[in-house]
């Protein structure tokens, strides 16, 4: 399977990058992993059609992870004219926040009458949950967002795609990335400590646990991207395509 990074940036645009928004496409279904704020920028400037995704996975309730939805739902909409189900699955609180969001963004969208069905999923920690040639299961992460964060370890096709979402160094990670295809980190310093986020020298010792076959790491902050030769694993950018 292919997937794009077509969005690997932080909250804050470091190294101008977009928010994060990975596009997995295998033979049988095609995904989103996030959906941050500037989704729609990342789809279109990787020329992604959105009506090829079935199923948006979102990791943890923060604008630069989530915010894209009511965006792609409104394009979906008025632009894209999709007619094919969505599902869309994160969280509990999933779906009060992101109405929230779209509401407050675009007065009137969320009670609008589509030609489509979305399904909303408020995923159950530690459980697996199928869907659509899919399966995902979430695991508590350590990052505060006001509902609970999670790792998403995702199954297709017969591969294994370790998602940690931001996060502090957890033992969650171990059974979520556990020899995983692809585990996709968190890498947000470079040695520094951080409430919250993940630095390098701190997932560079654990990996030995977690033993995933390829490792990428994502969502770096401007100290960390200025120092980005030091890591020893692959680094994300935007447009960045990898095949597991
Ligand atoms: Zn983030």
């Amino acid at each position: 399977m292919k997937i794009t990074f077509a969005g690997c940036g932080d909250a804050f645009g470091s190294g101008g990058r977009l928010n994060t928004c990975f596009y997995v496409e295998a033979e049988t279904v095609s995904f989103l992993i996030d959906c941050g704020a500037s989704a729609m920028v990342s789809l279109r400037r990787y020329k992604i059609d959105p009506n090829s995704i079935s199923t948006i996975f979102i990791s943890h309730l923060h604008g630069d992870h989530f915010a894209g939805l009511g965006s792609f739902l409104l394009d979906a909409q008025l632009i894209s004219k999709r007619e094919r189900d969505l599902t869309i699955m994160g969280p509990p609180g999933l779906i009060f926040r992101h109405e929230t969001v779209m509401e407050a963004m675009f007065p009137g969208s969320v009670e609008i009458k589509r030609k489509f069905e979305t399904k909303f999923v408020e995923l159950p920690a530690d459980a697996k949950t199928s869907s659509d040639h899919l399966t995902v299961t979430p695991f508590v992460a350590d990052h505060a967002c006001a509902a609970p964060p999670y790792a998403l370890r995702i199954g297709c096709e017969g591969k294994i795609l370790c998602y940690t979402g931001d996060t502090q160094w957890t033992d969650s990670l171990i059974p979520a990335g556990q020899g995983a295809d692809l585990l996709i980190a968190e890498c947000y310093q470079l040695d520094r400590k951080m409430k919250g986020h993940l630095d390098y020298q701190t997932l560079a010792k654990h990996l030995p646990e977690i033993a995933p076959k390829r490792v990428i790491v994502t969502h770096m902050s401007a100290p960390m991207l200025n120092r980005i030769d030091e890591v020893d694993v692959e680094a994300a950018y935007d447009g960045l395509v990898v095949e597991i």
